[in-house]
């Protein structure tokens, strides 16, 4: 016997049909003896639509009151599965984020998990029950309603595996697995058996959309094993992430492709070469909340310098306004840019550390193609650069026939 966190994403309880046929999935589980926690997502399309709903009233909504909106959708999907497992006769028994106790800090709409409380879970497992917990939300040290982020259940049901020390959180989605990258831009795209704790982390944060970056780095410092599965599929293993490194001859330098258009790129122009002035220009960027990606400053020339930064997209514009009323006349600088036509293309794989001439490799394959890099980032285990939007599909599709992904 199995303790199991099977979490559902959007599209698997998009309708009373799916909703119907994951239950008859986790009544097969339970049939082998195991006790199953479910986490499901709002149904596909409602968290958009209840953000839709809240900027029709307030066009930047209210980040309080818009977890208080979005968190419903969870609540509908929770109610809707044990319902449905009630049908086929097993004990079944909901819980939204704050009946749990899913405490998080006071971040709305991208709050983080501080702790959960197991206990009463834990009791109505042993009791025979199928416990279904709304993923994507928690609830505040005051009482107050968060949710963790776009793509936050996957966060809840990893949060929830360790905070239960499950034996396997199994994430169903539309896909059956990792692929080396997106099928719609690749259709040559594979796959993958197995990848690494530590690929699927960059692979996260570099714009694969399949697991939410929070729900890997929980699942990596709690050692939760996680797995990727279709939920349309009754067969398939699905992909493993895994937390060894096979030093197999066949293992692939590179793993995956990852790419995002959803970064966009703040310039500021003409600032002055001296100490503190990337701390005064991300200073108030940072305490603003906005998250910023790749950093670049170049050298220094006639005493000036550029600096050049990536934020989310819907960010640039607050990012501009506080560097532009806050920063620009307080540190001199000339001018200050931002362009959100960008797209950002990541190669990762744990075989760039035994390998040499992977990123003149990636710059050669881009170059014959006649496209610019305009900013570049390595990690040990990834490379990364930012090109016009316009070109980012031909660039993902060049980068995996040129190290050879489609190849078993
Ligand atoms: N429903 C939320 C979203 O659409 C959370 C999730 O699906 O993971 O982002
Ligand atoms: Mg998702």
């Amino acid at each position: 016997m199995a303790l199991i966190v099977q979490k559902y994403g959007g599209t698997s309880v998009a309708n009373p049909e799916r909703i119907k046929s994951l239950a008859a999935r986790v009544a097969r589980y339970k049939a082998l003896g195991h006790q199953i926690v479910v986490v499901v997502s709002a149904m596909s399309g409602e968290t958009n639509r209840l953000i839709a709903l809240a900027k029709e009233i307030m066009p930047d909504p209210d980040p309080r009151e818009l977890d208080v909106m979005v968190a419903t959708g969870e609540q509908v999907t929770i109610g809707m599965t044990a319902l449905a497992l009630m049908e086929l006769g097993i004990k079944a028994k909901s819980y939204t984020g704050s009946q749990v106790k899913i405490l998080t800090d006071n971040s709305h709409t991208k709050a983080r998990i501080l702790s959960i409380d197991e206990h009463n879970i834990k009791q109505d497992l042993d009791d025979g029950y199928v416990v279904v917990v709304a993923g994507f939300q928690g609830v505040d040290a005051d009482g107050n309603i968060t949710t963790l982020g776009r793509g936050g259940s996957d966060t809840t049901g990893v949060a929830l595996a360790a905070a239960l020390k499950a034996d396997e959180c199994q994430i169903y989605t539309d896909v059956d697995g990792v692929y080396t990258t997106d099928p719609r831009v690749v259709p040559e795209a594979r796959r993958l058996d197995k990848i690494t704790f530590e690929e699927m982390l960059e692979l996260a944060s570099q714009g694969s959309k399949v697991l939410q970056i929070r729900s890997v780095e929980f699942a990596g410092k709690y050692k939760v094993k996680l797995r990727v599965l279709s939920s349309f599929e009754e067969e398939g293993d699905g992909t493993l992430i895994t937390f060894e490194e096979e030093n197999t001859m066949e293992q692939p330098v590179i793993s995956g492709i990852a790419f995002n258009r959803d970064e966009a790129k703040i310039t500021v122009l003409g600032v002055p070469d001296k100490p503190g002035i990337a701390y005064q220009i991300l200073g108030p960027v940072a305490e603003a909340n906005v998250d910023v990606d790749m950093i670049i400053q170049n050298t220094g020339a006639d005493g000036t310098t550029d600096f050049t930064f990536t934020v989310h997209k819907n960010e640039m514009g607050k990012a501009l306004s506080i560097l532009r009323d806050k920063v620009q006349g307080h540190i001199g600088a000339r001018e200050i840019n931002g362009d959100d036509k960008i797209a950002k293309v990541s190669i990762v794989g744990v075989g760039m550390r035994s390998h040499v001439g992977i990123a003149s490799q990636m710059f050669r394959t881009l170059a014959e193609e006649g496209i610019n890099i305009q900013m570049i980032s390595t990690s040990e285990i990834k490379i990364a650069v930012v090109v016009d939007e316009k070109y980012l599909e031909l660039a993902v599709r060049v980068l995996h026939k040129a190290f050879e992904l489609e190849a078993a």
